[in-house]
């Protein structure tokens, strides 16, 4: 039996901007989710419906086999053990770190918050108001906070987009560890594949109030079903198929280790070429389209520079 059970959830707004299409998932306990989207798909709405703050028109949301609602069950946001978490503004401006964390333990156990404070390093912050730290800070008192209410669903709604990329992979690390440490159910909202992809174990992609993929990160790049996820993936190029000769009126998906640099049939210019850690992301102009891919060697902006593709490792969308 899964933990969480969503059948058949379906939103519209003002009677016509589908939100939420006949949505149904199962999750296990101690899962991570990444429902992944561009901006406008449903991804709020969506964990907006689960956790009270929204009506579905239908659906129901099962938590360990318990109706949070149903055709004729309602509970409201405070009645059902969900946590969820938002991009910023998540602690109360006027209180301490300490208050804020404080106002959450309630009956719980004083040792599990001196364990959280204590691997979290927000011990010394402890003292500070929200605004005397930085973003990333905030977010890690943020989820200290939802531990310790000790909920049986954990929404996270894009956490971590307010953040530089060096905080931005330092908390999904922590995040990640944390959660799986304390075996917590958790679905993350995003719109970036990076979240997804280092963050979670299983990727909803959704679009248009629908859920169109479900599968983890390795499946998802290996077999882009369709434009809309190679563009999500943002580590494929997407090019028209005829730049290639190739019969067919659509775009293809290609993907940077497809394109070989030593020689072959098509000629380029170089727009850019930025350093890696051991290789360089080589930017490439080719009849009005731009395409990327990595190189060893430098290679300097404006040279001409030939290249072919492998015709078998080209990505035909649906
Ligand atoms: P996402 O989080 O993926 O960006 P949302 O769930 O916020 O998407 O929005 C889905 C669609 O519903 C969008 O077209 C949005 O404009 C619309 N929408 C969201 N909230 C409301 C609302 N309260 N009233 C009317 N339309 C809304
Ligand atoms: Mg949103």
């Amino acid at each position: 039996m899964p933990y969480i059970e969503i059948k058949n959830i379906d939103k519209k707004y003002n009677k016509k901007v589908i939100a939420c299409n006949n949505i149904s998932l199962k999750i296990e306990k101690g899962e991570i989710i990444a429902l992944i989207g561009e901006s406008g798909c449903g991804k709020s709405t969506f964990l907006k419906i689960l956790s009270g703050f929204e009506f579905p028109d239908k659906g129901e949301l099962k938590i360990n086999n318990h109706f949070a609602f149903n055709s004729n069950t309602y509970k409201k946001a405070e009645e059902r053990n969900i946590s969820i978490l938002f991009q910023e503004h998540s602690l109360f401006p006027h209180l301490t770190i300490k208050q804020n964390l404080e106002l959450a333990i309630k009956n719980k156990d004083r040792n599990y918050y001196n364990d959280l404070i204590k691997i979290s390093s927000v011990e010394d912050l402890l003292e500070r108001y929200p605004h005397e730290i930085s973003g990333g800070q905030q977010q890690r008192v943020a989820l200290i906070r939802t531990l310790l209410l000790n909920p049986d669903l954990i929404l996270l709604d894009e956490p971590f987009s307010s953040l530089d990329e060096f905080t931005k992979s330092n908390l999904r690390t922590y995040f990640k560890r944390t959660l799986k440490e304390n075996n917590l159910t958790t679905i993350l909202v995003t719109h970036d594949i990076t979240d997804a992809a280092e963050f979670a174990d299983r990727i909803l992609v959704m679009q248009e109030g629908n859920i169109i993929s479900d599968s983890n990160y390795e499946e998802l790049y290996q077999n882009p079903k369709n434009e809309y996820i190679g563009s999500l993936l943002k580590n494929i190029n997407i090019l028209p198929a005829k730049l290639f000769d190739l019969q067919n009126q659509k775009n293809m998906g290609l993907k940077p280790s497809s394109i070989d640099l030593t020689e072959g049939k098509y000629q380029g210019t170089v727009l850019n070429c930025i350093p890696l850690f051991n290789s360089y992301k080589i930017l490439i102009e080719y009849k009005n389209n731009q395409l990327f891919t990595f190189s060893e060697k430098f290679i300097p902006s404006n040279d001409l520079i030939n290249f072919s593709i492998k015709l078998d490792e080209i990505i035909h969308f649906e």
